[in-house]
């Protein structure tokens, strides 16, 4: 257990926040805890996590090692939710890409519930 800031940008340590849900010790009760703990996934390669919180018919288009690509290549800086739904979350990304380049990764996601778990089903990019 780690006693870290919670990547999310929430102001609890990454063990009370993120991880426990990433670890499948807790359960995301919330399409926002689940975008949440999916941007931390990133930021800590749980590819595998990831992967499983993908919507079952949406996981096709996702592979582990382009997940692992994905999260390594890039540093991230910072999640900041712009708006929130019951079931979609706008959000920005802050990333350095791996030259180093700040970029914004803004994405309005799509969440479902299934069972009493969130999956992440899609989203639509801003420029
Ligand atoms: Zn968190």
């Amino acid at each position: 257990m780690t006693k870290i800031r919670c990547h999310c940008g929430s102001p609890k340590n990454f063990n009370e926040c993120c991880e426990p849900i990433i670890s499948g010790i807790e359960k995301a009760t919330t399409a926002l805890d689940l975008m949440r703990s999916r941007y931390s996934a990133y930021a800590t390669y749980a590819a595998e996590y990831l992967l499983a919180t993908t919507y079952i018919s949406q996981r096709q288009y996702y592979t582990r090692s382009e997940i692992l690509k994905w999260a390594t290549s890039n540093q991230w800086l910072q999640l900041e939710i712009i708006q929130v739904t019951e079931n979609t979350v706008e959000f920005k990304a802050y990333f350095l890409d791996s030259k180093q380049q700040k970029q914004i990764h803004h994405e309005s996601s799509t969440f479902k519930l299934k069972n009493g778990s969130w999956f992440y089903v899609g989203g639509n990019f801003f420029d």
